[in-house]
């Protein structure tokens, strides 16, 4: 494919039947959950992994923002298609990481476009608590964290991002894949480009996931969130998503509650995403029903490209309430406290 006809593709996932062939791993949905405090919640079935990193914390009375900073770093660490060094690079072979982190006193810091550095979410607490700013990017970034001890790794893919990336340069096309997490079969049946999606599960077995995202409410009543992604695979070089973007990727305020995304960023972007869902809970609306909201102004905008990308965000609110809301089928996440210390997955409602 040429350059030009790549730069004029649309951000779309796979078409909505392959949507459905994806969705449905028979999770419980609930409507109005509301647990035991603290608690930490995650994107994916994945979440389990990350919130048992998170959890121990929790349950000794620490702090929410430790919580899910030790979340992040142990997604950062997993082999998968969209965290950490290990995942798939964008278009020219490199891997660059968006990550951030906030507190629910409207504390936060972000970097994105950072190359080489292996916790993407631990510099973006660093900014948030060395520096005047929220957000750093590239190089700069990369120097601070660098210059605050954080190793600069060697940029080699490992093994299955390289593989993958070759496959995908004979082609050279440009198709987020919704729900990578949770397909039902892999390969699909009739996957419409789907030799382009990363697979459900790795070699060893271990699952692959999508971008990780947690928030915490502590003992104290105080909330953190943060968001962890190499973005979307194969992305044009420079592009950055939504996952540093605090009010879209992510958002925490005490007085009202927390949220986070995953799925395709331009989408998130555009509607401030988690900021409509945290305005809407301090507005009364349950987590679900913002969410719902949130989605909404999603599909509103583009219904015909709506069918065929996912969105999905996941809230928590200031009472402990948990909702979350998709575009598609197939948006899950994992719930960990005193009452599921292993955690447990729940599946989202979605508007298709
Ligand atoms: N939201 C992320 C991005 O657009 C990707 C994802 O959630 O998978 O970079």
């Amino acid at each position: 494919m040429k350059r030009r006809q790549f730069l004029t593709l649309p951000l779309i996932g796979v078409p909505l039947y392959f949507a459905r062939e994806l969705s449905g791993q028979g999770r419980e949905q609930r409507s109005n959950l509301k647990v035991k405090t603290p608690v930490v919640v995650s994107t994916w079935d994945s979440g389990i992994k990350a919130n048992n990193a998170a959890w121990p914390i929790l349950e000794k009375k620490g702090r929410s923002l430790d919580a899910v900073e030790a979340a992040g770093r142990a997604s950062e660490d997993e082999p998968s298609c969209c965290v950490g060094l290990q995942a798939w690079p964008d278009r020219d072979g490199r891997v660059t990481l968006d990550a951030s982190i906030m507190e629910g006193d409207g504390g936060c810091g972000s970097v994105s476009f950072l190359e080489r550095i292996r916790h993407p979410v631990s510099v973006a607490r660093k900014v948030m608590e060395t520096t005047p700013h929220v957000l750093l990017s590239g190089e700069g970034a990369q120097a601070f964290a660098v210059a605050n001890g954080f190793p600069l790794e060697d940029g080699r893919l490992s093994p299955d991002a390289e593989k993958e990336w070759r496959k995908w340069l004979e082609k050279s096309n440009y198709k987020p894949i919704v729900n990578i997490e949770n397909r039902s079969s892999w390969p699909p049946a009739d996957a419409g480009g789907s030799e382009l999606a990363p697979p459900y599960r790795f070699d060893d077995g271990s699952f692959n996931h999508d971008t990780m995202a947690t928030v915490a409410l502590d003992s104290c009543g105080k909330m953190a969130g943060m968001v962890t992604t190499s973005g979307m695979a194969f992305k044009m070089r420079g592009r950055v998503g939504d996952s540093p973007i605090i009010g879209a990727g992510m958002f925490v305020d005490n007085e009202a509650g927390a949220a986070v995304s995953s799925g395709v960023g331009e989408e998130v972007i555009r509607i401030c995403g988690t900021h409509t869902v945290v305005e809407q809970m301090r507005m009364g609306r349950t987590p679900e029903q913002a969410c719902r909201e949130a989605v909404r102004r999603i599909v509103k905008r583009d219904p015909a490209k709506a069918r065929e990308l996912q969105v999905g965000f996941l809230a928590i609110s200031k009472k402990g309430e948990i909702g979350a809301f998709a575009v598609q089928k197939g948006f899950t996440y994992s719930v960990t406290n005193a009452e599921w210390p292993k955690g447990k997955v729940f599946e989202s409602k979605s508007y298709f």
